[in-house]
């Protein structure tokens, strides 16, 4: 594959230049806007298997994956079929639809932890719908979350640690009142005495721990399964219920996502992007006795216009059918280690400080040497190397997800050939991401 040394940005800029005149910063999701990397955002017109291509008509090795639902890669022969047959049958009937039986039965033959669920359409619907369940359960109001996981842009969820002893939290965007923020209560990963204090101070006014067992989306925060454990051991002897964000890791690190993972039953699970096959799908489940508090069985509201929807429904179908193939997730997990291994190798060879945390098909790009598990060792001085990285794969050719906090996914698409073609074009941009 030809690299693309003279990357032009021409049509995208001027696409942006017009986006900013309709949208908040051009764009309808804050991170796509570029603004911890160089240059305008690079406008997508198409993508298939691994690649997508510009609206300069140059070609990329994508490993942003729509931020993660697309582990088949883009354009899925199945995926793409099923919406056809989905959309030739009318697209929204407000109505139950056979195609939603479809998916949830798929789902809960093949999740261990899941007797029911209920579809939403996005991964912060879902979290804001699992909060609500947990909250009305317990007829409890605090909730515990981690610094360096995200949940969605949930009220209660867009906090950060204040100061005091508890932690009650403070809010990291306008527009949330302190109220709300102090519902909830943020504490370091990995720190089981701050857990422990804080649930025997606070533990009757406490519903939920919400974590994401996987920590991605503020790098790659690997956790000892131990410290998941503990969780799940401390939110029973508290009465508290533990839910798993499984809205990157579900599907993504096995079919049972983390859960299954690592062998650890949370009370309630939310899901999203892969969930939806590329549609937008999210989804809350637990025990068929926590989900008779939903309504219309409970008395805990919760409702959606397009949700279940048919389109999305054939999609995840399609999608999470696929991943079900014996080997699926072996294959990929070790495609995964080869791509970031050969990097590795290469960057160790050279002295270059960076390192490839990786799971299943997730990794990161950390510009540091140790083991980092907690959102505060990320150096944010380090964020630099990766503007100079992300900028050097563009032109060569290679797509990530434009903030070095974000994480990168391997897809089914990707083969041998793509990957060692990116290692190639990851290790030259190494070179100059260390030595300009
Ligand atoms: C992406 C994500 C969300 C939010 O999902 P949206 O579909 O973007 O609303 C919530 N939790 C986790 C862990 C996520 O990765």
């Amino acid at each position: 594959m030809e690299t693309l040394l003279d990357h032009k940005r021409t049509v995208s800029t001027a696409l942006f230049a017009e986006a900013k005149k309709l949208f908040p910063g051009g764009v309808n999701s804050p991170v796509r806007a570029f603004k911890s990397v160089f240059g305008t955002p690079i406008f997508i017109k198409k993508g298939d298997g691994c690649h997508i291509w510009d609206e300069d008509d140059q070609q990329y090795i994508d490993f942003c994956g729509s931020w993660g639902p697309l582990i088949l890669g883009h354009n899925n022969a199945q995926i793409r079929e099923h919406i056809y047959a989905a959309v030739a049958e009318g697209t929204s009937f407000g109505a139950p639809t056979r195609l939603e039986i479809e998916l949830g039965r798929l789902i809960i033959d093949n999740h261990r932890y899941i007797e029911k669920l209920r579809f939403v359409s996005s991964g912060t619907e879902a979290v804001m719908s699992a909060l609500r369940l947990a909250r009305g359960a317990t007829g409890k109001t605090k909730v515990i979350k981690f610094e360096g996981c995200y949940h969605g842009h949930v009220d209660s969820m867009l906090v950060k640690a204040g100061s005091g002893l508890i932690t009650f939290g403070e809010s990291t965007s306008a527009g949330i009142p302190e109220a709300f923020a102090q519902e909830t209560i943020v504490l370091p990963l990995n720190d089981r005495e701050k857990l422990e204090e804080t649930l025997q101070q606070e533990g009757h006014n406490i519903a939920c721990i919400i974590v994401e067992p996987i920590p991605a989306n503020n790098g790659l925060l690997l956790q000892d399964p131990s410290f998941l454990e503990c969780l799940r051991l401390k939110a029973y002897k508290h009465n508290v219920l533990l839910i798993f964000d499984e809205v990157i890791s579900g599907f993504r690190v096995g079919f049972e996502g983390a859960a299954g993972y690592y062998g650890i039953k949370p009370d309630i699970l939310t899901f999203g992007k892969i969930i939806g096959g590329g549609m937008p799908v999210g989804a809350y489940a637990a025990s068929a006795e926590l989900m008779s508090n939903i309504a219309p069985d409970g008395p805990v509201y919760q409702a959606g216009t397009l949700s279940g929807n048919p389109v999305a429904m054939a999609a995840g179908y399609a999608a999470l059918k696929q991943l079900l193939e014996p080997g699926f997730y072996e294959t990929l997990a070790a495609k995964t280690a080869a791509f970031v291994g050969s990097i590795q190798d290469y960057a160790d060879s050279k002295g270059y400080p960076v390192t490839f945390p990786h799971i299943g098909s997730i990794f990161w790009v950390a510009f540091a040497t140790e083991r980092i598990i907690a959102a505060e060792q990320i150096d944010p001085a380090s964020m630099s190397h990766f503007k100079v990285l992300h900028l050097e794969l563009l032109k060569r050719g290679v797509y990530m997800g434009p903030s070095g906090y974000e994480v990168g996914f391997v897809s089914s698409a990707h083969t041998d050939a793509d990957l060692a073609e990116a290692a190639e074009q990851f290790k030259a941009a190494l070179d100059i991401v260390f030595n300009s």
